[in-house]
């Protein structure tokens, strides 16, 4: 086998034919070996259950042969991508298609987990390859952990389009990608996402089967700090149920190594929805944090910029500053803990939990804010991207020090 050149040349010629590149859409997910668009994507670790399920093809690190780029999948057309809501599978192959359509500055992460229903959890790394360094700075975004909240893998996909289209062009996107490296967790409960579109609109949990008919713990409970420790409940049938004990579903334990063989996280985030709110540490305890007036300032300017967009209003405050309850084993409190801190080589970072589109006002008094109208996701994704470009930039200036 060999490398193909004609593939290259082909796809370089049709990048330079059309800066937003159009994808069609799959018939399923991409599996095909022989496929030109997988040249970029690493090789999988292991392979292993779940295939059978057709949830997770295997993704193979290939040389190409011959003219399979005639024979490339159809693609997803990006300028319709945001007119509808996407099944997990479907969001797996845009990503993919992403890191072969900015093969310099996407790289798709496979296999971070394997969930109880076979799925993958997988994260794309959004940075300008040629810039690479030791200690180059890292900011993690997170969305989907809970099931129901569709509009936060939206916005995901929205964050990873910005960034790359914008690579060249816009001169604080460029700058950006140069100084920092993006880590996007796409979809971090896809069999709660998908039981969510089969079963349940409004699940939140995973599906981890807890027996007597009972499923589903909820992951952002489930990170290992201060588990247990209040505002998480011990019964599998609760919707706040924390797991049997810290760190023990596959989508933490999976994110939680690999946020721990990272470089140098400078600041997570972890998307939510709804009620257009910027929270930061703590949520296992009334104190405030020894960083509060550092996170306490970004979270506010966070919320500035996003005005600056669309007028939208949200928030920025302590998480018991919202809500009186005590909130633990959540990523809010896990990414800023000094168990995550020591794995990156002693830089804290900057947390926050967004709780994104609609506003209280807006979700009618219940659950149906977690059903955002489609057409408001590319605005949402437009004032979260500004206020992530402010925050990459900021961070970079002003990392976290220890007191
Ligand atoms: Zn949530």
């Amino acid at each position: 086998m060999r490398l193909m050149p004609l593939t290259a040349a082909f796809l370089l010629a049709l990048a330079a034919a059309s800066p937003v590149v159009v994808f069609n859409k799959p018939t399923k997910v991409a599996s095909d070996a022989s496929s030109p668009l997988l040249l970029s994507i690493h090789k999988p670790q292991a392979q292993g259950q779940g295939q059978s399920q057709g949830h997770f093809a295997p993704v193979v690190a290939l040389e190409e042969s011959g003219d399979d780029h005639k024979k490339r999948p159809p693609r997803v057309n990006v300028t319709a991508w945001f007119e509808s809501y996407h099944r997990s599978d479907d969001i797996r192959q845009y990503f993919l298609q992403l890191a072969d359509d900015y093969r310099d500055l996407v790289t798709f992460v496979p296999q971070l987990a394997r969930t109880y229903e076979g799925r993958e959890v997988y994260a794309v790394k959004i940075g300008a390859k040629g810039c690479e360094s030791r200690d180059k700075p890292q900011v993690w975004i997170q969305a989907l952990q809970h099931a129901r909240e569709w509009a936060t893998g939206t916005t995901a996909q929205y964050l990873a389009h910005h960034f790359t289209s914008r690579y060249g062009k816009s001169s604080n996107v460029t700058k950006i990608l140069r100084a920092a490296e993006i880590i996007i967790i796409p979809n971090m409960n896809p069999d709660g996402y998908e039981f969510s579109w089969d079963a349940d609109r409004l699940w939140r949990k995973n599906r981890r089967n807890n027996g007597n008919g009972i499923y589903g713990v909820d992951l952002n409970r489930n990170w290992p700090d201060h588990w247990g420790n209040g505002g998480s409940s011990t019964d599998p049938d609760a919707e706040d149920y924390g797991g049997p004990h810290a760190n023990s579903e596959p989508e933490v334990r999976g994110l939680v190594n690999f946020f721990k063989s990272q470089r140098r996280v400078l600041g997570a985030v972890d998307l939510h929805t709804h009620a257009q709110l910027i929270l930061r540490p703590q949520g296992y305890t009334n104190a405030s944090s020894p960083h509060e007036a550092e996170m306490k300032h970004v979270g506010d300017t966070m919320a500035q910029v996003i005005k600056g967009v669309h007028e939208m209003e949200y928030t920025s405050a302590r998480l018991h500053e919202v809500s009186p309850l005590l909130t633990s084993g959540s990523t809010v409190d896990w990414f800023y803990s000094d168990q995550a801190a020591s794995a990156n080589g002693g830089q804290r970072a900057y947390s926050y939990a967004f709780e994104l589109r609609p506003s209280p006002e807006g979700s009618e008094g219940g659950k149906i804010g977690f059903i955002l109208p489609i057409e408001e996701v590319v605005p949402l994704g437009e004032e979260i991207a500004a206020a992530m470009e402010y925050f990459v930039e900021y961070i970079v200036k002003n990392p976290l020090k220890e007191k």
